[in-house]
């Protein structure tokens, strides 16, 4: 028996509870299900919350990237770089769309990509950069805006770990051309079952998404593109609005959380994430990621006294059997970490 589970639900499942089936009888009588008031009503409290001009729903995480790159209209062949030490879900964003993935080592600081490298790995090719917000820390510098002038790319960023984050002033998922977002249980803001998010400043970018995960159609049986299914179910929209309410409040508890371990522990050989960004609203926490040269001796340590601990990512994605063709990538900072990082519960 876990005396510490990884992920608790209780206390915010608790306290929000009659508000939850109060909504859920609310969707349950309108006899409307997908993409209805509620979803409108989520969309545009959900952009308001991360101050981008607009928000489509989408069915999750994987859907709402896989969009963005296909509305921006990056063709067949193009490259997009990449973190090597992500979630799957955003490198098959890119080949699902028949794009090619060039990965860039993340900075040992930060775990998130290494800005710095990025540059060396952009060939006439290159269209588009996917930062990824890794563990909630938010990934941004100046030099992104830079690279992205220079060489004409788009950005998108997958937001699915730092939902509420900000850097200097502005929320993560408010910085590329488009942004990414996972509303799976296990998230900051999570659902009652799978369900994402598109943001951007675009709004002629939102139709386009919008359309694209209704079958390619604004106007039903008129099929401006080969588009697909992923849309938003009523129901997980009027759960996340309740939820969104409470985000900012339940992220600086996390913060508390985290405050408690840089202070609690002491142990040497334990180090420590480090926070790059200026503000302490620079991360949300999503996962606290120690490094151990011992890590699997106290994974077990942890496990033998009732905490579960967690590996994110146990492989690096170019060294996962379905991407073959990409073994070659050289990513020594991220097999490197990968044999030391433990991520502890929040
Ligand atoms: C969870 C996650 C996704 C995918 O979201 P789903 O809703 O599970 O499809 C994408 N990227 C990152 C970094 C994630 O953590």
């Amino acid at each position: 028996m876990n005396k510490v589970p990884f992920l608790n639900f209780e206390p915010l499942h608790s306290e929000i509870k009659v508000e939850m089936l109060k909504a859920f009888e609310e969707v349950y009588d309108s006899y409307w299900y997908v993409l209805g008031n509620k979803v409108k009503q989520f969309e545009e409290e959900y952009a308001s919350f991360n101050h981008t001009k607009a928000c489509v729903g989408v069915s999750n995480g994987l859907d709402a990237l896989h969009l963005s790159l296909k509305a921006l209209g990056i063709g067949k062949g193009d490259e997009v770089i990449v973190p090597s030490n992500t979630y799957i879900a955003t490198v098959l964003a890119i080949t699902d769309n028949h794009l090619t993935p060039v990965f860039v080592d993340p900075s040992e600081e930060s775990f998130n990509i290494d800005i710095d490298k990025i540059e060396e790995a952009i060939t006439p090719k290159t269209k588009a950069i996917a930062v990824v917000h890794l563990y909630g820390q938010a990934c941004w510098s100046e030099k992104l805006n830079e690279l992205k002038e220079k060489y004409n790319l788009k950005i998108v960023e997958d937001n699915a770990q730092a939902i509420g984050a900000k850097w200097h002033g502005i929320r993560t998922g408010n910085l590329g051309d488009a942004a990414g977002f996972s509303f799976y249980p296990g998230k900051n803001l999570g659902a009652l079952g799978d369900s994402g998010a598109v943001t951007t400043n675009d709004d002629k970018l939102a139709d386009i998404v919008e359309a694209l995960g209704s079958y390619g159609s604004h106007i039903r049986y008129v099929h401006e593109y080969a588009g697909l299914n992923s849309r938003m179910d009523e129901l997980q929209a009027a759960f996340l609005d309740i939820k969104l309410q409470r985000i900012d409040e339940r992220n600086e508890i996390r913060r508390q959380n985290a405050q408690k371990y840089f202070e609690g522990i002491k142990n040497p050989l334990i180090k420590l994430p480090k926070l790059v960004n200026e503000t302490a609203d620079g991360h949300v926490f999503h996962l606290f990621v120690v490094r151990c040269e011992r890590r699997d001796e106290l994974r077990q340590f942890l496990a033998d006294n009732g905490i579960e601990s967690l590996i994110h990512y146990p492989t690096p994605v170019p060294k996962q059997k379905c991407y073959k063709q990409y073994a070659d990538a050289l990513c020594p900072v991220a097999d490197k970490v990968q044999s030391e990082i433990l991520s502890i519960p929040m």
